[in-house]
């Protein structure tokens, strides 16, 4: 399998609507860069926009941070993608969830105090989901860009160089999280606070 991933320029919702009603923008869009395709995949573009009714434009849309994932009772509560969805090309977005969930029984269960208790999950895992969204979104995304636009991106200041932080590639961050010792670390600090 071959992919390519380009940035498009933000649009508004109506303007997305209108692109996806057009198939013959889509079929440009998927046309871009054939040129620099081997045989295979020229015929592969070719045979898809023969069809181009059948193509389907699904734009990343943003999610505004919310103030609060649960009610003022604490009795209903919003979690995975309802509280935070992430761009899918982070691959993050069910294994967010499911710390959700880890995260919401380990407070419940050491808490008496359920608002507290809802309050410290919603600040850690809010820190948790915005390292993902930075990681997905100046990351991810930029590495997967074609050398050329990844490049001017950078140097027109659009977007951060990945390369340029040091051990970019340590992902212990993210797969070697220590739930426990967050809250412990979280907690405390609230004490203190
Ligand atoms: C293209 C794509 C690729 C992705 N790839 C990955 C990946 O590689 N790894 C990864 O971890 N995540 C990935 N994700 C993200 C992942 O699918 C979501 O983050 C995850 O499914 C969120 O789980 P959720 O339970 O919060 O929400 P959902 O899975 O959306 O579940 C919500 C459920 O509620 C139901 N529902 C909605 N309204 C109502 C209603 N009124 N009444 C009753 N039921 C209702 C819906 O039908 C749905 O079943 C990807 C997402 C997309 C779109």
């Amino acid at each position: 399998m071959v992919g390519m991933q380009v940035q498009y320029p933000d649009q508004t919702r109506a303007k997305w609507e209108a692109m996806a009603a057009d198939q013959d923008i889509m079929c440009e869009f998927y046309r871009r860069g054939y040129g620099d395709w081997h045989d295979t995949a020229r015929q592969i573009i070719d045979q898809v926009c023969a069809e181009k009714h059948n193509l389907y434009l699904w734009p990343f849309l943003r999610m505004p941070k919310l103030r609060r994932w649960y009610s003022r009772t604490g009795n209903v509560l919003l979690l995975g993608d309802a509280a935070h969805a992430i761009p899918p090309s982070s691959g993050q977005g069910v294994n967010q969830a499911l710390e959700d969930v880890d995260a919401l029984v380990l407070l419940l269960k050491n808490s008496r105090d359920l608002l507290g208790a809802l309050h410290t999950w919603q600040t850690l895992r809010q820190a948790r989901i915005d390292a993902v969204f930075d990681w997905a979104t100046n990351s991810t995304n930029v590495q997967r860009l074609p050398e050329a636009e990844r490049n001017r991106l950078i140097k027109e200041g659009k977007v951060k160089d990945p390369r340029a932080t040091e051990n970019f590639d340590d992902m212990s961050w993210l797969y070697k999280f220590n739930l426990e010792k967050e809250i412990a670390h979280l907690t405390k600090a609230e004490a203190h606070a």
